[in-house]
């Protein structure tokens, strides 16, 4: 059995992170998405909101289940007896920390693997901080989120910018 972890802040979940799930989801046979809740960071959504936007989103995949978890993401991924760590690479900046992260990873347990994905050229250019400012300045995020979920995300952005 194929395992895998997908671990990212989701903050909020995009079309982009739903596209390497969708399409990890062809290629593992169980997916577990990790919310990693990082109590140096500051996120606008809570965890639970995290977790409840992605299970909505991923509602209509039956081997993709979501936690939140403060661990380590090798040792989260250890425990669900995963093989492989997913991460999505749009550009160069990306690249630089996904490398430095796989180097990073490697060193502590070799045994479990990243696996890289390019995103679809409709989000190459999609990030969840560009959500927070599109919706702050009154634009359209319809393209770029789960239809499902355009309203809470809108709601909760210019709740919590007041
Ligand atoms: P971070 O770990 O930087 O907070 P996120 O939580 O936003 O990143 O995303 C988790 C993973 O999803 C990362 O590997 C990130 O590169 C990837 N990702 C983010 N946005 C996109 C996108 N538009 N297309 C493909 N992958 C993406």
């Amino acid at each position: 059995m194929k395992i895998a972890v997908y671990p990212g802040s989701f903050d909020p979940i995009s079309n982009g992170h739903l596209d390497i799930i969708e399409r990890a989801a062809k290629i593992f046979d169980f997916i577990y998405i990790l919310v990693s809740v990082n109590p140096n960071k500051k996120y606008i959504f809570t965890d639970l909101e995290r977790v409840e936007m992605l299970k909505i989103a991923t509602k209509h995949l039956s081997n993709v289940q979501v936690e939140a978890s403060n661990q380590l993401v090798l040792h989260y991924a250890r425990e669900k007896k995963a093989q492989v760590i997913i991460r999505g690479l749009r550009n160069f900046f990306d690249y630089q920390s996904e490398i430095t992260l796989f180097q990073f990873n490697r060193s502590i347990d070799s045994t479990i693997d990243t696996f890289i994905l390019f995103p679809s050229a409709d989000n190459l250019f999609l990030s969840s901080s560009s959500i927070k400012e599109l919706v702050l300045f009154g634009a359209d995020i319809s393209n770029y989120v789960p239809h499902d979920l355009i309203e809470m995300i809108t709601r909760i952005i210019l709740e919590r910018a007041k």
